[in-house]
């Protein structure tokens, strides 16, 4: 994916969100009164508004869904979600195969490999947790007049902590497939990945082709769906508007900031402060080293994309040696990405909030339902790809696992270009700041170049 290509796809889902809005808030204003006073009669007060919001919001879809134009935006947002949820599937199916094959044939694994999962898994968890927590201090979302269509697919109660965990097994992994059980997938291909490499060479290299392949094309699928965002994000932001009325970008201003600010924790303190207890090297002089990388991250809002770059500035600019950074960057890029594994969270808290606040048959995430949030934001932080939205692809794994309606993307997608902008950087600052820390226990730093600037500023 070339970076060209990455800027051209940024400007049309900015113009897609642009023209959602203005065809949404233009049907909204069409036949919102109108549907005011079939509802509530001629005269209402705003006390009625927010009494008989669901009832309004619900009138105020099917009208819309009966207009040429309204039709056409549900019609358009409907085919982009089914095809992203075709996607998911076979996508984390194969890409966990891929994976686990990668890493258990390579040569490398043992000392280097353990090192480096344990660094990723103690990252991702340090920014689930710090999502975790900002998002339960700042509450977005609670008291959202946010109405969401959701055809009729209301959120029932999550299951108990037990249930999920006996259900991470499934008993027939096509049925799993079939459910959108995706905890079971996820446990059925690690199980075949990891059988698969027990194989004498000649099936082993055969399978391992296979799957690589099949990974690739679905990645290949996956891209293409993406590219059509611009197109689906009119659909769907555009009927959300229609109904919701523009102030949902009131709402969503306080889940931006939360999302930032959590992000800016991560990126700012956590990740430095390890480094710097890890390595006593200046994280900040790094992070200044890694900056075109980090840039090139944010501004691609593509961890894959810029993997050439991260390792090329790993190397020249920070002194890294590339028998860690060839290994550890790679791997980083696809299973290490602590920004989306926060903005899961943090995502599906805040449209669990929102829900809760307008359903109030909808019991807000009990402990055990946001522990099941903390461990599926994390095998889906795993699982995405290092491309441009690809965290909130898989967002509907999430949605599904603890009953919320998937429609509820349809908002985040009005954002999600800046957010996934800096989820990105972060995940690739978390993938530098491992190669410094391993590094740095393989003695494969030289600091002449990492400290280059500051010795020639001195
Ligand atoms: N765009 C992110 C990345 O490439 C993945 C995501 O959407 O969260 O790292």
């Amino acid at each position: 994916m070339t970076v060209l290509g990455n800027i051209k796809i940024h400007w049309l889902v900015l113009a897609g969100i642009l023209l959602g809005v203005i065809i949404g808030a233009v049907l909204n204003n069409l036949y919102v009164d109108e549907i005011r006073q079939q509802v509530l009669g001629d005269s209402y007060t705003n006390a009625d508004l927010q009494a008989n919001a669901k009832a309004l919001n619900d009138a105020l879809a099917n009208h819309i869904k009966g207009t040429t134009l309204g039709s056409t935006l549900h019609g358009i947002g409907g085919v982009f979600l089914n095809l992203l949820k075709m996607v998911v599937v076979p996508l984390v199916f194969f890409s966990i195969i891929s994976g686990v094959c990668s890493m258990g044939g390579s040569a490398s694994i043992g000392r280097i490999g353990l090192k480096t999962l344990g660094w990723y898994l103690l990252t991702s968890m340090l920014a689930i947790m710090t999502g975790l927590i900002v998002v339960n201090a700042i509450s977005p979302g609670v008291g959202a007049d946010i109405m969401i269509p959701t055809q009729g697919r209301e959120a029932h109660t999550p299951s108990g902590f037990w249930d999920v965990v006996v259900n991470m097994v499934p008993t027939n992994v096509v049925e799993a497939a079939a459910s959108f059980d995706m905890f079971g997938i996820i446990t059925f291909a690690l199980f075949f990945g990891v059988f698969l490499l027990q194989l004498d060479e000649e099936k082993r290299n055969l399978m391992v082709g296979l799957f690589d392949a099949a990974s690739e094309v679905m990645m290949r699928m996956t891209m293409f769906v993406i590219s059509l965002a611009p197109v689906g994000i009119i659909g769907l932001v555009g009927f959300t508007v229609a109904t919701s009325g523009p102030r949902i970008f009131i709402e969503l201003f306080d889940f931006v900031l939360t999302v930032g600010l959590a992000l800016s924790v991560h990126f700012l303190i956590t990740l430095p402060l390890l480094c710097f207890l890890l390595t006593k090297r200046n994280p900040f002089t790094f992070m200044q080293a890694m900056s075109p990388a980090l840039l090139t991250g944010f501004s691609t809002a593509s961890s894959s994309g810029t993997l050439g770059v991260t390792i090329e500035t790993a190397n020249e600019e920070a002194g890294i040696n590339n028998r860690i950074s060839s290994f550890v960057l790679p791997l980083g890029a696809t299973v290490n990405m602590d920004g989306t594994a926060l903005f899961e969270c943090v995502t599906v808290l805040f449209i669990a909030q929102v829900h809760a606040s307008n359903h109030p048959d909808f019991a807000p995430l009990t402990l055990s339902a946001q522990l099941m949030v903390v461990f599926l934001a994390l095998a889906v932080s795993i699982g995405a790809a290092g491309i441009p939205h690809a965290g909130l692809v898989m967002m509907v794994i999430i949605l599904n696992a603890v009953g919320l309606p998937i429609e509820y993307t349809a908002l985040i997608w009005a954002v999600d270009r800046i957010l996934d902008m800096a989820r990105t950087m972060t995940n690739i600052w978390s993938d530098c700041c491992g190669t410094l820390v391993i590094a740095h226990t393989e003695n494969a730093i030289d600091d002449s170049v990492l400290f280059a600037q500051e010795n020639s500023g001195a």
